[in-house]
């Protein structure tokens, strides 16, 4: 395994790899502080890919001013053992001012798909995602470049992205990885506490129950289902809801509320997002309730 930190070096790693029948280059982006979520995306980019390439930086541009990105969790050694343990042929680490040596002025916006969920919560957010991850595609040009679907707005903003924008890279996403109690895993689940961490399964718990609540016909509507989601999570007196929305995926338009579920067409997401003290936690769950309907 390459580690590389400078622009040069990533250009010349990945174009060796290309030049000597090493292809086709995956790329699989992170903050680092890896765990068997960004594992999971190393192994499947390892299935499809001769060469995968991660890049690790916890990129500025994506935090709003009050956010984490200063205590934003780093370990540099414990990432390149994950890295190298789970098959990475080159790790890209560069610094802020390699990825931005100078103030940027040039950002790509993804309208209308960055306007809910957590692009309502956090202004901005979405712009620095699709700038950086559009800087790394340039810098790699992989054929492959895979994505979590824990982050399943950022999915759908980046196939937009890609589709609008005639990158010649496909978007591969993969499924969540969990703990054993159904918390998806996430860098940030560090900075709870015992018993924040507890309270934190209402997340899985209630998307599950939700589903069940669909497929078995007790929730029939969105706001039937919203109140399911939000009743649940209350019960968590540490919890506190940012969003609990049903959407179309990967359109991400809103369902009448009194609009039977059974009857989207396609799939649908149900996405939370709940702090819990200063931690704010995402998960979600998509799928198709006709197919469901129609098995039960
Ligand atoms: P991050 O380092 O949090 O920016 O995440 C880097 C990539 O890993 C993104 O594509 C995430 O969606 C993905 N990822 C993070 N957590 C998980 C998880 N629990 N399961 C699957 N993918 C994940």
């Amino acid at each position: 395994m390459r580690v590389v930190r400078t622009i040069e070096q990533l250009r010349e790693a990945t174009s060796f790899m290309r030049r000597t029948g090493q292809g086709p280059v995956g790329l699989v982006p992170t903050m680092g502080y890896l765990h068997d979520g960004h594992a999971s995306l190393l192994r499947r980019a390892g299935e499809m890919c001769g060469t995968v390439v991660m890049s690790i930086f916890v990129n500025p541009i994506q935090f709003g001013p009050n956010e984490d990105y200063e205590a934003y969790p780093r370990d540099e050694q414990r990432d390149l053992e994950l890295a190298e343990r789970e098959g990475a042929d080159i790790v890209f680490i560069p610094t802020v001012e390699v990825m931005y040596p100078r103030p940027i002025r040039s950002k790509i916006t993804v309208s209308s798909l960055t306007t809910r969920l957590c692009g309502a919560s956090r202004p901005g957010h979405f712009d620095g995602v699709t700038t950086v991850v559009a800087k790394l595609f340039n810098l790699v040009q992989p054929e492959y470049a895979f994505f979590g679907l824990k982050d399943a707005q950022q999915v759908a903003v980046l196939r937009q992205m890609v589709d609008d924008l005639n990158m010649n890279v496909e978007i591969i996403p993969c499924p969540i990885v969990r703990e054993s109690d159904g918390l998806a895993l996430s860098s940030r689940n560090v900075y709870l506490s015992a018993e924040e961490r507890r309270q934190a399964l209402v997340l899985s718990r209630s998307l599950q129950e939700a589903r069940k609540a669909v497929e078995e016909g007790q929730a029939a509507t969105t706001d039937e289902v919203r109140e399911l989601l939000t009743s649940v999570i209350s019960g968590s007196p540490l919890a506190d809801i940012d969003y609990a929305e049903i959407l179309t995926f990967p359109e991400l338009e809103p369902l009448e509320g009194n609009f039977p579920l059974t009857r989207a067409e396609g799939e649908i997401i149900m996405a939370l997002a709940v702090r819990f003290g200063r931690t704010r936690l995402i998960d979600n769950i998509i799928f198709t309730p006709k197919e469901v309907a129609a098995l039960v």
